[in-house]
């Protein structure tokens, strides 16, 4: 059996890992460059590769084909392969039957990586085998080929699921559902949704989905589709007789004929959202019959994870915060929400078709100034111009972060949020953030 990997990076090199382990003919075609450090585990592995290139006498004689994410279904490659009818797959498709491990998969615009370290937090603290895969970390295919876990918990993205054929988790959660990536989806919404919603699709009755039951797009899905999976929803304004809940500032979390509370003040994520993916992943805890002290503890020591509303120091009483992640509007709507305080807002950067009236309120209330730092910021401009007091545009994140400063008083926060990708500045989201705590240490 011939397997054909297009894409050497992460999932790439697992895959042929696994695939070689497995007895596969194995070889990996990326057309732009493979990482020294892969080359070697290639090399090692006996696994033939080429890279800048796509030769199709190499590659359409597959049995199979797996396909990094990145790599669009619109390439020609992927085309041709289509055409030929040869099965065009992702890594967790591939890696799947090759683990009696229970699965827990975690999708949604915003919060996957979040809720899927908290759901690790959680079920490692409670002395449970189990391993952090999909976007996070080394490839899942890879600790497949290592047969390390009993459990899996993996964060999944539309691409990946756009892969599935039999991939089947026993856990679902869909965090949340808003406009993202759709050059990929043929500009149409409902089709991002449905990529979605394929975490569910071949799941049973003995399976379960946890939503989130506030999101537009998910209720709205439902209205004409089905899962077999048993439903856990989470809300912030309903209430369940089987679900997740807010009310009177406590979390409540039923499910199975038990009750879960928990004072929210004493859960150590802060903000709505952030509810919200602790909602999730205490939903998975309880189906695992995790105890309610060790749920208890790990809610409360579990201090979130970098880029995403990180606090990074208070200096002068002004306290500034990273939230490079977000990189939509809807992430940033919520770190919005979240600020208690005055906020002088870093915003800006290349916006993938952004609606920033959605945002109108929350500027109106809460921000005293916008610094907008991108190559391109028209459009921020136009709809915030005549909104807030000061506007300025800067150029690198030194100049943001001092002007930042300058137009801070005590009591007020300093929020980079940026609502948009990174790569007109920096090379991605990581490196804009390393380089606005970089600045703030320098102040
Ligand atoms: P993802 O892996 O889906 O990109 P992250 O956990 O990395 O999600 O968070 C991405 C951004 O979205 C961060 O700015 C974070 O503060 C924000 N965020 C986290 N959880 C949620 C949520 N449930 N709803 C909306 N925004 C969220």
């Amino acid at each position: 059996m011939r397997l054909v990997i297009l894409g050497g990076g992460e999932s790439g090199v697992g895959t042929a890992i696994l695939g070689k382990k497995k007895g596969y003919d194995v070889f990996v075609s990326d057309f732009g460059k493979i990482k020294e450090n892969y080359k070697e585990v290639l090399l090692i592995n006996e696994i033939t590769w080429e890279e800048q290139l796509h030769t199709e006498e190499l590659i359409l004689n597959a049995d199979v084909v797996m396909k990094s994410p990145g790599i669009s279904d619109n390439s020609p490659i992927v085309k041709k392969l289509k055409e030929k009818g040869i099965s065009v797959i992702s890594e967790i498709e591939f890696a799947a039957p090759y683990t009696e491990a229970t699965i827990i998969g975690i999708t949604g615009s915003n919060g996957k990586t979040t809720t899927t370290m908290l759901t690790h937090h959680l079920l490692k603290a409670a002395g449970l085998n189990v391993g952090l895969g999909g976007n996070i970390g080394k490839s899942f295919a890879w600790q497949v080929a290592d047969n390390k876990y009993d459990l899996y918990v993996l964060e999944l993205s539309s691409f990946q699921l756009d892969g599935i054929e039999n991939f089947k988790p026993h856990i679902a959660i869909i965090t949340n559902i808003s406009p993202d990536h759709l050059d990929r989806y043929n500009y149409k919404y409902e089709n991002y949704i449905d990529a979605k919603f394929r975490i569910t699709m071949n799941q049973t009755q003995e399976d379960y989905l946890i939503y989130d039951a506030d999101d537009e797009a998910i209720n709205e899905w439902f209205k004409t589709h089905t899962t077999k999976a048993k439903l856990i929803p989470f809300s912030l304004t309903k209430t369940f007789n089987e679900g997740a809940y807010i009310q009177n500032n406590k979390m409540e979390i039923k499910i199975n004929q038990e009750e879960f509370t928990m004072d929210t003040e004493h859960i150590a994520l802060e903000g709505k959202h952030n509810m919200k993916n602790a909602m999730a992943a205490t939903s998975v805890a309880k189906l695992m019959q995790i105890r309610k002290a060790t749920i208890r503890e790990s809610l409360s020591n579990f201090q979130g994870v970098e880029h995403r509303l990180e606090k990074v120091f208070k200096i002068q009483n002004v306290q500034y915060i990273n939230d490079s992640k977000a990189t939509n509007v809807n992430a940033t709507f919520f770190a919005l929400d979240s600020m208690n305080a005055p906020t002088v807002w870093i915003v800006g950067g290349v916006d993938k078709g952004n609606d920033y009236n959605e945002l109108m309120s929350l500027v109106r209330e809460k921000v005293k100034a916008i610094i907008c730092l991108g190559v391109d910021n028209k459009k921020i401009i136009d709809v915030f111009g005549n909104v807030v007091d000061m506007m300025i545009e800067v150029s690198s994140m030194d100049d943001a972060v001092r002007m930042a400063q300058r137009v801070s008083e005590k009591g007020d926060v300093v929020l980079l949020s940026p609502a948009c990708a990174s790569f007109d500045l920096f090379e991605n989201y990581e490196d804009r953030g390393n380089q606005f705590k970089l600045a703030v240490r320098n102040l």
